[in-house]
């Protein structure tokens, strides 16, 4: 573990370090809230021991401001010589974990190191489950691509770059065609299929790692390209419709094709929508323009 000795004193900081050390783990040192907060920022910091007595800031309140900035949870135990009780609540209170008189004891100070680690393991563990957590709940569980809220959250922060760098943005809304007929002739579970080894055609139309395909619902798939022109957008929509008909996912009873089909509505920030649900509403209407032209092609959004 690193473990920062917040002390100033010279002598203790040396002390307790060399315990650190002992213990196999990498003692860090700060002679006081500006040091310590540095140490913070640089280094990955899993344990701090906060010595209470020290000019300027005491211990307490440097506790209070570590605890306020919202960084994560990292253990404090205060080193102290007052013996009073209430030294303790106050401690607590302040935000810290523990609690070591002084004078040091080297066996109470190792003992104290590895509890500490072993709660820091713990918390390591639960921080991983629910990074994972979130990201599941972004996914959509059936073709694995992002879902609707991944798409929502990733929109957001692409439209607030584009607003920021002023470069252009393009969207590609992709619906599929006659898929009611799919479902109808080939059932539900072929239908799911489908979709799956839709989104993995397009999938692989897309080379960027900013571009993000999701699924928007049903059969509605969405496409954002940050720093993406609509000549850019426009060619992505010409790729897909080639790789579908290389894909040649069987459909016998869609009127266009014999095989699986999508019709796409292509906007870019150029036509100045003034918010993200603007810019969705756009291609959407590209879409449906493509449907009444025949399907299986892309149309680009044109301004009123
Ligand atoms: P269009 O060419 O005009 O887009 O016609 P369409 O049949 O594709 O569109 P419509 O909106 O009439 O029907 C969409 C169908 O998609 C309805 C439903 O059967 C199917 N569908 C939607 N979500 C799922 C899903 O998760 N799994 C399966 N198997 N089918 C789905
Ligand atoms: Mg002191
Ligand atoms: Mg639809
Ligand atoms: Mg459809």
């Amino acid at each position: 573990m690193n473990i920062l000795v917040i002390d100033d004193s010279k002598l203790m900081r040396k002390m307790v370090s060399a315990i650190i050390a002992d213990a196999g783990d990498q003692p860090y040192v700060a002679s006081g809230a500006e040091q310590a907060l540095l140490m913070l920022d640089k280094k990955n910091i899993e344990l701090i021991f906060m010595d209470v007595e020290m000019p300027k800031m005491n211990g307490f309140e440097l506790t209070r401001l570590i605890r306020s900035k919202k960084r994560s949870w990292i253990p404090i135990i205060f080193l102290t010589a007052s013996t009073d009780d209430s030294h303790l609540t106050k401690g607590i209170e302040s935000g810290g974990d523990d609690y070591i008189m002084k004078p040091i004891n080297s066996v109470v100070l190792a003992a104290k190191i590895k509890a500490m680690a072993r709660i820091v393991n713990m918390k390591k563990e639960l921080d991983t489950v629910n990074r994972q957590l979130l990201r599941l709940t972004n996914v959509d569980a059936l073709t694995g691509i992002m879902n609707r809220r991944g798409f929502n959250e990733s929109l957001k922060r692409d439209w607030k770059n584009h607003t920021r760098e002023r470069k252009e943005i393009s969207m590609v809304f992709l619906d599929i065609d006659n898929f009611k007929a799919f479902n109808d002739n080939y059932g539900h579970q072929r239908g799911d299929e489908c979709l799956k080894q839709f989104s993995a055609v397009i999938n692989t139309q897309l080379k960027r790692p900013m571009d993000t395909l999701a699924r928007y619902g049903g059969e509605e798939f969405v496409i954002i390209l940050p720093n993406t022109t609509l000549d850019g957008a426009a060619l992505i929509g010409s790729y897909i419709i080639d790789a579908l008909a290389d894909a040649k996912i069987e459909h016998q009873y869609s009127p266009v094709a014999p095989y699986l089909t999508a019709s796409m509505g292509i906007t870019s920030s150029r036509f100045s929508a003034k918010n993200e649900n603007m810019f969705i509403q756009q291609a959407d209407q590209a879409v449906y323009k493509a449907k009444k032209q025949g399907r299986n092609r892309y149309s680009v959004y044109e301004p009123l």
